[in-house]
């Protein structure tokens, strides 16, 4: 019989489960709380070490090299613009870096052959038996799954309603990030310029499109929860902590004011004793999101791989399937938030003294003799070891999601 499955979240996590899943035969239903697929958004994601393998046997490894950004090295700048350091590319962009919305257009494609998308749509209450789970949505009538995933990222609606409110297992890391698109009026080519100031981050990159270009501010701050709906809110609170920033930030402020899409968050991760609850189970960030550098997109996808795996071999025992994909899980995404805990102190050290030492740093790692340590430095949390081989469909040879699996 059809096992049916529902993810809630159609971002990097859920489209990758989508597709190892739907071709197995799953008959899978993705609710996705954005109107659509959000293409826009310049901020880029990468991949390195290990992780490429995955891609290649989720078939979509051509796809990304063919929208890759080809990020180069990213310069390092004092307020007038003059260079202090070079953050080599191996160290933001891994081995292939894509602009996020384009990863997640690639996953969609790959997968919405093999699974029914809901945009615009999201689960409202959940309850379960013994026998399955039944689902209420914002829209549409109540529906009945064999299993429910969250896929759905740092602020899991799926979390709050099988394991509790939010606040029990985020862990703030004492910073917070903003991310939007402006002109690319600073001549940049491939590559980026990163300005600090005590505390401050501002990184400004263009890859791929070289009329545009992706900023990126950061700052450490202990924000009380904010409303995350409140756009002009989240701009104030922006403006107010780049206030007397120099460089560029000025002008990036004037542009930040009248951007129609902004990002911004807290950088949080997320700690839980358990991934799953009965039938339900977290994968992605909704589960351990790491924070930065802590290979969030891959662990993601190679997160989905593992779950539907286990979910094959253990031939409808879905409570071991849970179990094993945890225990495998566990330990690289565990390495990764440590990483990640520090990444904060490197981005945006607190003091001009902290700053001067990390540029040294970098002067350093990044020279030439210095490569080979700094490459697997760059990599360590991301090569998790050889792919383990799993009876999906598309794990060996080439995979047919294109006609819809069976229902
Ligand atoms: C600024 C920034 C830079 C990053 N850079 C990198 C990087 O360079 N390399 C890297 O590997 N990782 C990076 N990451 C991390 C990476 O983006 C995430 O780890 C990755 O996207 C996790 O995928 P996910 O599918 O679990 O969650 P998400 O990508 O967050 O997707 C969750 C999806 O769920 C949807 N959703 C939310 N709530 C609901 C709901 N109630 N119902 C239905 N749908 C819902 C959201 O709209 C979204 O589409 C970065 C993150 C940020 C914030």
């Amino acid at each position: 019989m059809t096992r049916s499955v529902l993810i809630s979240g159609g971002g990097i996590a859920g489209p990758s489960l989508a597709y190892w899943l739907g071709a197995s035969g799953y008959a899978v239903t993705v609710v996705e709380r954005a109107p659509g697929l959000r293409t826009s958004g310049a901020a880029p994601v990468d991949f390195r070490g290990d992780q490429l393998a995955l891609l290649e046997r989720m078939g979509v490894l051509g796809d990304i090299r063919a929208s890759q950004t080809g990020m180069g090295d990213q310069t390092v700048i004092d307020a007038s613009g003059r260079r202090l350091s070079t953050f080599p590319s191996a160290l933001f962009s891994g081995d292939v870096e894509i602009e996020r919305g384009d990863l997640a257009r690639i996953l969609y494609d790959r997968s919405a052959g093999a699974a029914e998308y809901a945009f615009g749509n999201h689960i409202t209450g959940m309850t379960q038996d013994e026998d399955g789970a039944n689902v209420t949505f914002a829209h549409g009538a109540p529906r009945r799954f064999d299993l429910v995933v969250g896929a759905d990222g740092l602020h899991s609606a799926v979390r709050r309603l099988a394991f509790g409110g939010e606040s029990r297992f985020r862990h703030d890391l004492g910073l917070a990030v903003a991310g939007f698109d402006v002109p690319n009026t600073f001549g940049l080519d491939h590559g980026g310029l990163i300005y600090n100031e005590p505390g401050r981050f501002v990184m400004v990159t263009s890859g791929r499109d070289r009329a545009r270009a992706a900023v990126c501010l950061m700052f450490t701050t202990s924000l009380p929860d904010y409303d995350w709906r409140d756009i002009d809110g989240q701009k104030r609170i922006v403006a107010e902590h780049f206030a007397d920033v120099g460089w560029q930030a000025p002008a990036l402020l004037a542009a930040l004011r009248d951007a129609p899409e902004l990002y911004f968050d807290t950088i949080s991760q997320i700690r839980l004793g358990r991934w799953s609850a009965g039938r339900v189970v977290l994968l992605g960030d909704a589960a351990w999101c790491t924070g930065p550098g802590g290979n969030g997109t891959g662990h993601a996808m190679l997160g989905a791989y593992t779950l539907a795996g286990e979910l094959a071999l253990a031939g409808g025992d879905h409570e071991a399937a849970y179990r094993r994909y945890e225990q495998l899980m566990r330990p690289p995404v565990t390495k990764s938030q440590k990483t990640a805990a520090g990444a904060g102190r490197f981005l945006t050290p607190a003091t001009e003294r902290r700053i001067r030492n990390r540029n040294r740093t970098f002067r350093i790692l990044s020279s030439r003799a210095m490569t080979g340590l700094f490459g697997w430095l760059a990599k360590r949390t991301a090569n998790t070891g050889s792919l383990r081989d799993y009876p999906l469909h598309g794990s060996r040879g080439p995979v047919a999601v294109g006609q819809p699996s069976p229902r």
